[in-house]
């Protein structure tokens, strides 16, 4: 089959497009056409050595999947469980003590075919198209569960960082549904016209986002959704008000977030770790698609072998929502 390979970590140079073997699927796998497959900046991290990855090569990078099977579209869920430990049996197998990433842990989808799990496969609902599934799969999952974990309540008061990438445009659409007060933090000028172009009112500052938020809503902030980490962590947790939720699923910083210790515990902070989504997150998000409340944003998409250039596109900060994979 035709992919997109890696044979070590490096930068995005490293990619070839070239023939392998076909994946053979184990027991309890099955084998799926790609049709698109959705490029995330944890492939950026990975490839780059910064997230745990591969340790055999060549390596196929992926995890955002829509194929077919026996004439089917269907979906993947981008994370591999086992089914059986405390944390899948209640429902939450995002966090299954055995779990892994489809095109970390395993091959994934930059390739004409991938084997994964059949308890992984969720039908295409009907009214989505397959570009607009792949879109979503990874990001849009971990969106939902991201606004599900801070128990965001209609009409709240909602500030988002990252807010232009791939979870950030669905959380800005999750939240406009809730008929929510959004403030947005960036540090681009072009990203504070595109947010603005949304109907996002309130755009700050990353490097002012305490004061500027304060200058806004002086009494604070309801929510914040930290997709960015590091330091914008700490602002983010600043600018709430008392009795505030931080919730974050920071991946695209290193530097360590700094809790000012004084500055949560005498505010009653609620601060919450959100590690993608379950199943059921996967399945309400591409509901939500499928009822046009959720209008998935596409960038670009290339063609598989291409890969090089959409890594390229991700690193040089030039995106506005997805950028996919199209194997054929
Ligand atoms: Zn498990």
């Amino acid at each position: 089959m035709n992919a997109s390979i890696i044979t070590e970590l490096g930068n995005a140079a490293a990619f070839q497009s070239r023939s392998v073997e076909t994946p053979q699927p184990k027991k309890d796998d099955v084998l799926i056409k790609v049709l698109f497959c959705g490029v995330n900046h944890l492939d950026v991290l990975i490839r780059q050595g910064k997230r745990p990855g591969p340790k055999i090569f060549p390596h196929v990078l992926g995890s955002e999947i829509v194929g077919k099977i026996d004439g089917e579209t269907v979906c993947v869920y981008p994370w591999t469980f086992c089914g059986k430990c405390k944390q899948c049996r209640e429902g939450n197998e995002n966090i299954c003590d055995h779990g892994g990433t489809l095109g970390r842990t395993q091959w994934g989808g930059y390739a004409e075919y991938v084997a994964v799990p059949a308890k992984n496969i969720v039908k295409l609902p009907k009214g989505i198209d397959p570009i607009e599934a792949a879109s979503i799969l990874l990001a849009g999952t971990t969106a939902y569960h991201l606004i599900k974990r801070a128990g965001v309540k209609p009409k709240s008061t909602v500030l988002v960082t990252g807010a232009t990438g791939g979870v950030g445009t669905v959380v800005l659409q999750l939240l406009k549904n809730f008929k929510c007060r959004i403030i947005c933090a960036t540090s681009h000028p072009e990203k504070k016209v595109k947010l603005q172009s949304m109907g996002i009112e309130n755009v700050v500052s990353t490097k002012s986002l305490v004061e500027d938020v304060h200058s806004l809503f002086p009494q604070g902030i309801e929510y914040a959704i930290d997709i960015v980490g590091g330091t914008i962590w700490s602002k983010a947790l600043e600018a709430l008000a008392k009795k505030g939720t931080l919730v974050f699923c920071s991946t695209s910083r290193d530097e360590p977030g700094i809790v000012p210790i004084a500055k949560a515990f005498n505010r009653e902070l609620t601060i919450l770790g959100s590690y993608g989504g379950t199943i059921k997150d996967m399945e309400s998000i591409l509901t939500l698609v499928s009822q046009k409340v959720i209008v998935p944003i596409v960038d670009s998409v290339f063609p598989l072998s291409e890969a090089q250039k959409a890594h390229e596109r991700i690193e040089n900060q030039a995106v506005f929502g997805k950028i996919l994979l199209q194997t054929t």
